[in-house]
């Protein structure tokens, strides 16, 4: 389809001159509102006012330009329809076949500290959806272009033989729906929140961008892609890979539980992952020593696992992380050592993400059938001073440590969870048993000798003594955990008998 009229209303001005000059070398005639008119006449390129199109000025600060039959009717005509062929004849309609509108910054505007309602909905575009609708619409005929990314793509069809392609065409009516149904969610999302709707709002409007096709889900038979929130700069699906095969859906889910677990301690610390849980993790002065806790927490099991750190990779680390087979390792940086010697390894791959905020407001959701659950992301921050020593023994300073890094890392591991720690590194975890002790017995026997003087953290309160029966007996001297339980009193007295201390943290972190 040749372009012979062209219509560019654009708030947005990036690349516009450029593809401007392109649409004017190839013979188009270009009508525009007044800022785009401007910014187009400045660069010396020729247009025509849309006022002279449609014989109406600008009115009402802008908010009626185009809306007008002649502005509309060159849009929507049916090009090989003879009535409407007839009446654009009759009412002196010109065919516009090409529309550039991208529109008001809406979400720019709302983004601004302290803007007021009347302003926010001052940038609420209506003449700009209205053409992008009309000729997403008219797809046959018209070319809509809202995204200043795609200028090239156009421009490069646009003086071949048979000028834009149905493909391309009916690909930027798609994106231009996409653009108006964003920008209509944008508002309806600000609306909700001046009316104190708040986080979780009566509806839920979200856009979602492909960040690539997944060779499978989580199993071979499943097809699967992985997506980022539309303008959400946080998270996993921002993190840049630096080396090595594309990501698996597994790869993923992983990634994001082990960097999780880093972002919660100040110190260096190293997590390996193994199915979404920790299989070691460890803290130390240097990467490199906490590298060495989390690996010598289950070697058996870091074999292909996730590693995540939360410091800058370096020489050291990076040989102790080449000597086994890793799947992913995630840093917030890599020094130049580092790569040379991870690089040299063909199936790992390597990315980069900054540290998620430890306490910050992030949602959560989790897909059920025909619905979604919204929560806050639980990124409650582990703090000493809300914590309540219940036992007559007292935990010493290094105690202290050990529960401390303990239950962050129990937080992590899916419920029902029992972390046996100590020397800043895991010494056993259990992971998602049906019944605490069992999830306790698990812990304790990998923890094998080094329970003794170990700490155990519970993800949740302990509901009979029999969870600090086993521990005492494995030889803990210390149990941190949620408490709450009506038999709190009877797990006390055991923690009491066996001369072991009891922490009760007062918060649960049950994860599925
Ligand atoms: P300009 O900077 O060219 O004066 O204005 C460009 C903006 O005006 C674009 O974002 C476009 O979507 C918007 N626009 C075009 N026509 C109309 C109209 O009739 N009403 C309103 N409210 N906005 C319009």
């Amino acid at each position: 389809m040749k372009i012979k009229r062209a219509l560019i209303s654009v708030s947005d001005k990036t690349g516009v001159i450029e593809f401007a000059k392109k649409l004017h070398a190839a013979g188009v005639d270009i009508i525009s509102t007044g800022g785009t008119m401007k910014t187009l006449k400045e660069a010396g390129i020729p247009v025509t006012y849309v006022s002279e199109v449609t014989g109406f000025p600008e009115i009402m600060d802008g908010r009626v330009k185009t809306l007008n039959p002649y502005i509309h009717g060159g849009i929507l005509a049916i090009r090989d329809n003879a009535e409407h062929v007839e009446a654009m004849k009759k009412h002196n309609i010109t065919g516009i076949d090409m529309v550039v509108v991208n529109l008001y910054p809406f979400r720019q505007t709302i983004a601004k500290p302290g803007v007021e309602l009347a302003e926010a909905i001052e940038n609420i575009d209506i003449g700009g959806p209205a053409m992008i609708r009309a000729a997403a619409k008219n797809f046959k005929y018209v070319t809509v272009v809202v995204n200043p990314a795609r200028y090239d793509e156009i421009a490069a069809e646009l003086t071949s033989d048979a000028g834009i392609t149905d493909g391309l065409r009916m690909s930027l009516a798609k994106e231009a729906f996409g653009h108006t149904a964003e920008y209509d969610a944008c508002i309806n999302q600000y609306l909700a929140k001046e009316l104190g709707e708040g986080n979780f709002p009566n509806t839920v409007h979200m856009t979602l961008e492909k960040v690539q096709d997944l060779r499978y889900g989580e199993n071979p038979h499943q097809n699967a892609a992985f997506y980022r929130e539309a303008h959400s700069p946080i998270g996993v699906a921002n993190a840049k890979q630096l080396h090595g095969k594309e990501l698996s859906f597994n790869n993923i889910v992983d990634i994001e539980s082990a960097y999780n677990i880093v972002a919660e301690f100040k110190d260096p610390a190293v997590a390996i992952i193994k199915h979404t849980n920790p299989c070691g993790a460890g803290i130390g002065a240097t990467i490199s020593e906490a590298y060495t806790k989390a690996y010598e927490a289950d070697p058996l099991s870091a074999f292909g696992g996730i590693v995540a750190l939360n410091r800058t990779v370096d020489k050291a680390t990076a040989q102790q992380i080449s000597e086994i087979f890793i799947e992913v390792v995630i840093a917030p940086a890599f020094d130049k050592e580092s790569l040379e010697i991870l690089t040299a390894k063909k199936n790992i791959r390597l990315l980069t993400l900054p540290l998620p905020e430890l306490g910050g407001s992030r949602m959560d959701m989790k897909k059920v059938a025909g619905g979604m659950l919204l929560q806050d992301a639980d990124t409650l921050e582990a703090k000493r001073e809300e914590m309540q020593v219940v036992s007559k023994r007292q935990p010493t300073e290094e105690e202290w440590r050990q529960a401390m890094f303990a239950w962050k890392i129990v937080k992590h591991v899916k419920s029902n969870a029992i972390v046996v720690a100590g020397n800043d590194q895991t010494y056993g975890v259990g992971a998602g048993q049906m019944n605490r002790v069992g999830s306790a017995a698990i812990a304790l026997e990998q923890a094998g000798e080094k329970a003794k003087g170990a700490v155990l953290a519970s993800d949740a309160f302990l509901p009979f003594r029999d969870s600090v029966d086993t521990a005492a007996k494995a030889g803990i001297t210390l149990v941190i955990q949620t408490g709450g339980s009506i038999r709190d009193q009877e797990s006390i007295d055991a923690a009491n008998e066996h001369g072991i201390t009891m922490i009760f943290t007062g918060r649960r972190h049950f994860k599925h």
